[in-house]
């Protein structure tokens, strides 16, 4: 599932190609992209708008429109924003020229092609089809995201923030850092390797962070999200980067799906758990759980 890494590389590459140029037709082929507004609806609104700009909030993509709309995506599990140059005669998501007449696979998993005024196109690309777009006006667009929490990667993210934001929180920090209303775009992947890094146990009560912790985890979070950024993403699954590419970053990873291998850092076996129904990995030896109650000092 594309994380914030995943999502600022898309936006990325794919910024300065798009800004400037004019949106000449949007084709929805799935309503359950445009749900509950009905393609046609859709594909009016935005077709022959120009773009201004692509930018992201949390694992959300911003399409800026003239007129002072916005087209918001979101990925979801298995989403894909891809710029297809010269048609379908290379499959983007497998980097691979075609027969003549194949379907590419990325074509069959189609959902939304916007045709661009120099001749390329768009795809939004999604085999299991939970990924979405809806148009928002410029104005309410604060207002949209109120629930999303803080950007890990901007100057609000602070220790003191990040200790505000786990105050009292007794869910184990790999559910805090999944939960999209405290620190935004981080998932599955990015929240193991930060945790990691912090040298933090994942199922250590939020709330039981002190300053030093809040330091810590802070810092792992944006070093575990730049590394994301600088490898690319990663492609455990279906995601793809901008221009079709498989990204980088999961060869790079210190913890996540690297069970049973040692620990790059004490050499002890890595392990993995279920948090909150999803595959969490850490090294039982150096990531410390945190006690369940505040810091009380009870032992000497
Ligand atoms: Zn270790």
């Amino acid at each position: 599932m594309p994380e914030l890494p995943e999502v600022e590389t898309v936006c990325r590459q794919l910024e300065p190609e798009l800004a400037g140029r004019r949106i000449e037709r949007l084709e929805v082929l799935d309503e359950r992209w445009s749900r509950p507004v009905a393609p046609a609806e859709l594909e009016a609104a935005v077709g022959g708008r120009a773009i201004e700009g692509l930018g992201r909030r949390g694992k959300y993509l911003l399409l800026a429109l003239d007129g002072g709309r916005t087209l918001v995506m979101h990925l979801r599990m298995t989403g894909n924003l891809v710029l297809v140059e010269g048609g379908a005669k290379l499959d983007p998501s497998e980097g691979r020229r075609l027969y003549e007449g194949e379907r590419s696979t990325s074509e069959r998993h189609l959902r939304a092609r916007f045709a661009l005024d120099d001749g390329r196109e768009l795809w939004f690309t999604d085999p299991r089809r939970f990924g979405e777009a809806f148009l928002v006006d410029d104005a309410e667009l604060k207002a949209r995201f109120k629930r999303l929490g803080v950007e890990p990667l901007s100057g609000e993210f602070t220790p003191e923030a990040l200790g505000e934001i786990a105050a009292g929180r007794t869910v184990p920090l790999k559910s805090f850092l999944l939960d999209q209303s405290g620190v935004a775009g981080v998932g599955n992947i990015y929240a193991d390797e930060a945790l990691f890094r912090a040298r933090l146990h994942p199922l250590s009560p939020a709330g039981s962070m002190r300053f030093e912790h809040h330091e810590a985890l802070r810092d792992a979070v944006v070093a575990a999200l730049e590394a994301g950024i600088e490898g690319g993403g990663a492609s455990i699954d279906d995601y793809r980067d901008g221009h079709g590419e498989k990204g980088t970053m999961q060869d790079e990873f210190l913890v996540h799906t690297r069970e049973g291998e040692p620990c790059p850092r004490c050499g002890g076996a890595i392990a993995r758990i279920a948090v909150a129904g999803r595959s969490t990995y850490y090294c039982p030896s150096c990531q410390v759980r945190l006690p369940r109650r505040r810091p009380a000092r009870r032992s000497a």
